[in-house]
């Protein structure tokens, strides 16, 4: 009988980084119980990645905290180019936009990761009640599947052997950051592997046997699921017995946060400069007057010792510790990056002052080949399916879209809401953007690393080098890509769209929503108030399904006859809404639907619209903010034109279904046909509702899903 102490819970995050935290929060929102742990005794306070791109900002708009961002983040609007001019001297080529406008309500921003974390850590706080958290420093050891359970949606088939390392002085003196030398806080200490290896040795694990440990440190957690989220030596992934792809030979990048005494003209604009002979240095501008910034060290000393080191981390080879030794950490101090930049910034002068943080960061880039095992039941997301260079400002964000993904997906399968076959897509959708996030990656490197083409007096002749031009437009259509609003997820159970190899694809009733894409916004104005406001304002990440009626001009009769017609549809015993809500959940708590018409917002009254478009609850309490106009010269915000935004007929109309995520479904016709059509696409994987699931929901949880 073993002593160790047992305990379940529905999900176990193992890492608590921002794909650890980004999994908790949609958890937590969705109210699923779960556990989150981390190795490390405390968060970050300094350092790390800082680029919030635009879908990251969406998405933290729709969680509640996009404010905060929108806030605390220092903005970047323009991105400026230096090289080499025709008399090799270095000088401005080109300014273009940072966010290419259009693309998004929001613009890259930078803040360091720590506030990043914070504001996780301050939503799972409060949508679990106080009662979820993460729990640190708690290391995993071994993870066991009964494979014969993995098919029972109610089984709690993985096991996690864990350790609370708070008594452990040796480890836990291990996850407390190393300062070589520098009293400056810095990065060095988790970036070269070897320290997940150096992390686990010795440690016991047949603890069953060993009657001298204590057993009050360890615990059994028994689990639904397992997301490792433990960056990029992964210990999930090599439980999992997964190896990374791709290349193995790493660039070193020497970071700094400092604040510059230069005379660099374009010190406080994102920037990139391609210096004759001495390298290249990304720019960016953060908040509290810091930059950062990134530069490849070529010089760095490779530690002879360690010729031949053959792990590298997660059972990766290591070829250039093979060929050179391994990077020798305790080289990689502040003044060394800084005399490279000075190099590269010459003839402008360049000290700094106020150092924050510094790292040596190695990466390579690669991509696991699989993001999930035991039949979805243990996942790896983040940095542990995928690492490149830092120069995109991706890591972070791709690595909490990744979960983003998973997380609702895992809620609805708990909830017992909707098939176990649902979680497939988690892999199928973001495998594809970490590989497509490689290839881009790769790209762009070679580009940055490279030594610039000096532009030639004669226009004929073309010198050696990366030709600067070709760079520039490289750049445009990398922060377009890196943005996040071009994911496009393929035809599945949850994306309706034909199997086709043109990934941007759209229906004619609506020509400007991509489906598979992420819904973009437009400002509308809510009916009864007149409020304008963005209409993915309306759609917040409460793990809601959206059914949007853009139901055209309703002051035509037959148009209102059918907003009818779908409003009995809707509430009909057979309907899909009732058959997939559990019996005790309000009737919106699984499908949300929002109505919004093309006709003169003064030409109609609340009142003409039926009781879809403005529901009571069982104490007769109106919704309001379920129904708007989409076509309206507003008070004081100007013209808003959604039917115009969206390419929909303002006749017509069209449905367009969006899933919790914020990606679009399908979109069909306006008519109950079209209604039928969606009844047949939630049949696919819903789960018809027989029983009170839900705990019953207070009056006041007005949008609890
Ligand atoms: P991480 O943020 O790496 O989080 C993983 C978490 O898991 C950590 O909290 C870790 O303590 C925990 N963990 C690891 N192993 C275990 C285990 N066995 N048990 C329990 N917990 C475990 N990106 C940029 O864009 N710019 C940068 O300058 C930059 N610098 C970086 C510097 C360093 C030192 C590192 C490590 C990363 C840097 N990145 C940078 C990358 C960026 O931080 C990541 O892409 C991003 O944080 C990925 O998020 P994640 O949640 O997947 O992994």
């Amino acid at each position: 009988e073993s002593k160790i102490k047992k305990t379940q819970t529905e999900v176990l995050i193992i890492g608590a980084g921002p794909a650890g935290l980004m999994t908790a929060c949609w958890l937590a929102r969705t109210g699923i119980p779960f556990r989150i742990i981390d190795k490390r005794t405390t968060d970050i306070f300094a350092g790390q990645a800082d680029g919030l791109q635009c879908r990251t900002l969406e998405i933290f708009q729709s969680l509640g905290f996009g404010d905060r961002a929108w806030k605390e983040a220092n903005h970047m609007l323009e991105m400026a180019f230096w090289s080499p001019n025709e008399d090799g001297e270095l000088a401005r080529s080109t300014i273009i936009a940072d966010t290419i406008p259009g693309i998004s309500r929001f613009q890259q921003c930078v803040l360091h990761q720590g506030h990043i974390e914070k504001w996780f850590n301050d939503s799972i706080n409060k949508w679990s009640g106080g009662k979820r958290g993460v729990e640190r420093p708690l290391l995993p050891l071994s993870i066991n599947v009964d494979e014969s359970k993995v098919d029972d949606a109610e089984a709690y088939p993985v096991s996690v052997l864990v350790k609370n390392l708070t008594k452990d002085n040796e480890r836990q003196k291990q996850s407390i950051p190393e300062q070589f030398g520098a009293k400056v806080e810095n990065g060095l200490y988790r970036q070269f592997d070897g320290d997940q290896e150096k992390f686990y040795a010795n440690l016991k694990t047949d603890i069953e046997e060993d009657d001298t440990i204590d057993k009050e440190e360890f615990e059994v957690i028994e689990c639904k699921y397992v997301v490792g989220c433990d960056g990029a030596h992964s210990w999930v992934r090599k439980q999992m017995g997964i190896n990374m792809e791709g290349e193995t030979t790493d660039f070193v990048w020497g970071v700094l946060d400092m604040v510059p005494l230069t005379d660099f003209p374009d010190i406080r604009k994102r920037g990139a400069i391609h210096s004759k002979d001495s390298g290249s240095i990304m720019i960016i501008p953060r908040e509290n007057d810091i930059v950062r910034l990134y530069i490849q060290l070529n010089e760095i000393e490779r530690d002879p010792a360690t010729k031949n080191a053959s792990e590298f981390g997660g059972g990766i080879e290591d070829k250039t510790a093979k060929t050179k030794g391994r990077v020798d950490r305790s080289k990689i101090t502040p003044e060394l990056i800084l005399k490279t930049a000075q190099k590269i910034f010459a003839p402008f002068k360049f000290e700094m002052t106020d150092l924050s943080w510094f790292t040596g960061y190695q990466i390579g880039q690669r991509v696991s080949p699989k993001f999930t095992k035991h039949s979805n039941r243990v996942f790896i997301a983040g940095d542990a399916c995928h690492t490149h260079s830092p120069k995109a400002g991706q890591g972070m964000n791709v690595s909490m879209m990744d979960t983003f993904n998973l997380g609702w997906k895992l809620a609805y399968v708990i909830k017992g809401l909707a098939s176990r076959d649902i979680l497939s897509t988690y892999e199928s959708e973001r495998i594809k953007v970490a590989r497509e996030l490689i290839n881009f990656d790769h790209k762009l490197s070679r580009m940055f690393s490279g030594k610039p083409m000096i532009p030639s007096k004669d226009a004929l002749t073309k010198g050696e080098g990366v030709d600067m031009d070709e760079f520039h437009k490289a750049f445009y259509k990398g922060n377009v890509f890196a943005s996040g609003t071009l994911v496009d997820y393929s035809a599945s159970t949850l994306v309706v769209k034909p199997e086709t190899t043109d990934d941007v694809y759209f229906e004619s009733q609506a020509s400007n929503i991509p489906i598979g894409r992420r819904f973009d916004t437009s400002l509308v104005v809510t009916h009864s108030d007149a409020r304008p406001i963005q209409l993915v304002d309306r759609m917040l990440s409460d793990g809601r399904w959206r059914v949007l009626n853009f139901c055209g001009d309703v002051t035509k009769s037959a148009q209102m006859e059918i907003l009818n017609k779908i409003s009995d549809f809707v509430y009909a015993k057979d309907s899909f809404r009732i058959k997939y809500t559990p019996v005790n959940a309000r009737e919106d708590s699984i499908f949300d639907v929002l109505t919004i018409y093309s006709s003169k917002r003064d030409s109609l009254e609340l009142f003409d619209f039926p009781r879809l478009a403005i529901p009571q609850d069982h104490k007769k309490r109106r919704n309001y903010w379920k129904l708007h106009a989409g076509i309206e010269t507003t008070l004081h915000e100007g013209e808003c034109n959604a039917y115009k935004k969206y390419g929909i007929d303002t006749e017509k109309g069209c449905i367009v279904v969006v899933r919790p995520d914020g990606y679009v479904s399908m979109v069909t016709d306006f008519s109950l046909d079209g209604y039928k059509k969606i009844s047949n696409f939630f049949d696919e994987f819903m789960i018809p509702q027989t029983k009170n699931i839900l705990p019953p929901q207070s009056e006041d949880d007005i949008d609890r899903f």
